[in-house]
């Protein structure tokens, strides 16, 4: 039979079951699936679906890098240089960092510090906006074979910006 109770505990089931929830709920939600015949199934039902799911799927892997850069290198020494503007241009970049945790908490620190250069001031009478501007990649070469560098520029301003991602081993 339902309660409020479980109520408040079915939304936090598949959470309990994975072990993601704070100490505090992960109590409370304890205590309910043991008092409660109906909660205790759904979760004997999503234990069973987890570890089918873990078996079926095993660990993910990290994925592979090595190809990324040097196929960026040789286009920019294959292509002429021309200035990338889009809607935003960092999407791209983001992209195939976006769940990648070791470069994504690189990134993020490095997005922060782009974030000041676009808040940066513009002209006299200019309101300080999101920098939009057309944006070339000049280099991504480093002597650190474990780490990568990708340098960009922006005409407009006159403005380089400079990203560092270190690998594991380099830290
Ligand atoms: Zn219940």
């Amino acid at each position: 039979m339902s309660s409020l109770g479980c109520l408040w505990n079915r939304s936090r089931l598949e959470a309990y079951t994975d072990g993601a929830l704070e100490a505090p709920a992960a109590r409370a939600v304890t205590a309910h699936v043991e008092r409660c015949p109906a909660c205790r199934t759904r979760v004997g039902r999503l234990r069973r679906l987890r570890d089918f799911v873990s078996v079926e799927a095993g660990p993910a892997d990290d994925p592979d890098w090595t190809g990324f850069w040097p196929a960026v290198r040789r286009r920019i020494a294959s292509e002429p240089a021309r200035p990338a503007v889009k809607d935003a241009w960092w999407l791209p970049f983001w992209k195939p960092v976006w769940g990648h945790p070791r470069l994504a908490t690189v990134t993020a620190a490095l997005a922060a510090l782009l974030l000041s250069f676009s808040f940066w001031p513009g002209q006299e009478g200019e309101v300080p906006v999101a920098w939009a501007g057309p944006v070339v990649v000049q280099d991504v070469s480093t002597a650190d074979p474990g780490g990568s560098v990708m340098v960009y520029s922006t005409p407009e301003r006159d403005v380089t910006v400079i990203w560092v991602f270190a690998s594991e081993s380099t830290r």
